[in-house]
């Protein structure tokens, strides 16, 4: 069978521990084996990092710029434990941070759906997509411990060197806390153009939400800033059948454990951190859950939401039989070949992307998966597969649709 031209270059991350076992194993049974594609890659497994004083990670970043299209495999974020554990000149930044802090952008969270994996919330069909704006807030503040008898004051001085001020509070009858916190209107700008150029990527509708009633200024921005940009795409969003809803942030989770989902849930730094947790663990399995780093300038990074699985790599390494979930990783190879080939402007490459797709799905909804979703799952008497065994099952059916 002849394999599939990709026109151009996708980058791949490699990474580390289990997912980097079965990021190899994607790569040579799933997708290798039917696309004729250049693959410009970059380790970033830690010890690489540390060789190359983490410049891989930074030409890692450019290329995806170049490329417009990246998959990563999940990477070791070092700590103290691991600086250790592999004898680290130092404990190197998140790679996810610092290529994100190159390639600018909103990182996108989306869970995977199957009709024999019910979710926590009975309401939710359709997958629920959470957009974090990941600059300031409470993420960059300035505190102090306030103690009794002194006043705290809020001041802004000018570049003309004027004074603004207003009093916080006074304590005088007794110490307390206080916080300063910014963002400023570019960063919010960008995420709103990432968030609408997601909505449109996946034709879903837009929600947004601050709570502008109380902080009428500072969320307010947000809120102004965020009609603004809907406005200047409405040609665009009209035309995809896209609707732009706004309420407050209370309202919004009310309503989104009573919907059925197929949104995106566009959300200030605070409300996302802990809102997608609550989302992902409404879903299932981290194993289910992907993730895409979606820049206003249309560059994409696609990957798993979860980690190295640690865990399992160590039994792994003791040769005992592991049952990782590959399907996010799976996921991120096919979304990245998928707009790799919208960019491209060829329908074979996203049709096979698809297929890859469908071929995991019909695997698990047929009652073959992994450990993770065997005590989750509807189907009576799932069939529990290791590993490798799930992806050979995924091979074994992808064959049969692409008739390899
Ligand atoms: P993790 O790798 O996400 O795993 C935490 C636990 O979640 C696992 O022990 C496992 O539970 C379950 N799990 C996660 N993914 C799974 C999958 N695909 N299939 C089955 N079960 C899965 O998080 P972690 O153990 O906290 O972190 C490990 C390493 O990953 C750390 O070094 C961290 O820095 C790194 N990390 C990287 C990224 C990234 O690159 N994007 C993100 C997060 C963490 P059971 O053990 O109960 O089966
Ligand atoms: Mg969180």
């Amino acid at each position: 069978m002849a394999k599939i031209k990709v026109k151009n270059t996708l980058v791949e991350l490699d990474g580390d521990e289990m997912t980097r076992v079965i990021w190899e194993r994607i790569k040579d049974q799933l997708i290798l084996p039917y696309l004729d594609i250049d693959l410009e890659y970059y380790d970033l497994q830690v010890l690489e990092r540390d060789k190359t004083d983490d410049q891989i990670t930074v030409d890692a970043a450019n290329a995806i710029i170049k490329h417009q299209v990246g998959v990563k495999c999940a990477t070791i974020t070092p700590n103290v434990d691991r600086v250790k554990e592999f004898s680290l000149k130092q404990q190197w930044k998140s790679p996810n941070g610092t290529i994100r802090g190159i390639i600018g952008g909103t990182v996108f969270r989306k869970p995977i759906i199957l009709n024999n994996i019910p979710t926590a919330v009975k309401s939710w069909k359709k997958p629920i997509a959470i957009g974090r704006h990941a600059y300031g807030d409470v993420y960059r503040n300035v505190e102090f411990q306030v103690p009794t008898g002194a006043k705290a004051e809020l001041v802004m001085t000018t570049a003309d060197g004027k004074e603004d001020r207003q009093l916080i509070h006074n304590f005088a009858k007794g110490g307390g806390v206080v916080q300063g916190i910014h963002n400023t209107e570019q960063s919010v700008r960008d995420f709103a153009q990432a968030c609408i150029a997601y909505a449109l990527d996946q034709k879903v509708d837009l929600w947004f939400s601050t709570k502008d009633t109380i902080s009428k200024t500072y969320q307010g921005m947000f809120r102004d800033i965020f009609q603004e940009e809907v406005e200047k795409q409405k040609v665009a969003l009209d035309k995809a059948g896209i609707d732009y809803f706004y309420t407050l942030i209370d309202d919004i989770v009310a309503r989104v454990v009573k919907h059925e989902g197929g949104i995106l849930w566009a959300c200030m730094n605070y409300d996302g951190d802990v809102m997608s947790d609550m989302v992902a663990s409404g879903f299932g399995s981290l194993g289910l859950m992907t993730s895409v780093l979606v820049s206003p300038k249309g560059i994409f990074e696609y990957e798993a939401a979860h980690g190295t699985v640690t865990r399992h790599y160590r039994k792994y390494q003791q040769g005992e039989d592991t049952s990782t979930n590959s399907v996010a990783s799976i996921f991120a190879w096919s979304g990245g070949i998928k707009k790799r080939g919208e960019l491209d402007k060829t329908p074979e490459v996203v049709q096979f992307a698809d297929s890859l797709e469908q071929a995991v799905l019909e695997t698990i909804e047929g009652g073959e998966m992994t450990g993770d979703l065997v005590g989750l799952t509807t189907t009576s008497n799932p069939k529990k597969l290791n590993t490798f065994e799930f992806i050979d099952a995924v091979e074994k059916r992808l064959k049969a649709k692409i008739g390899g």
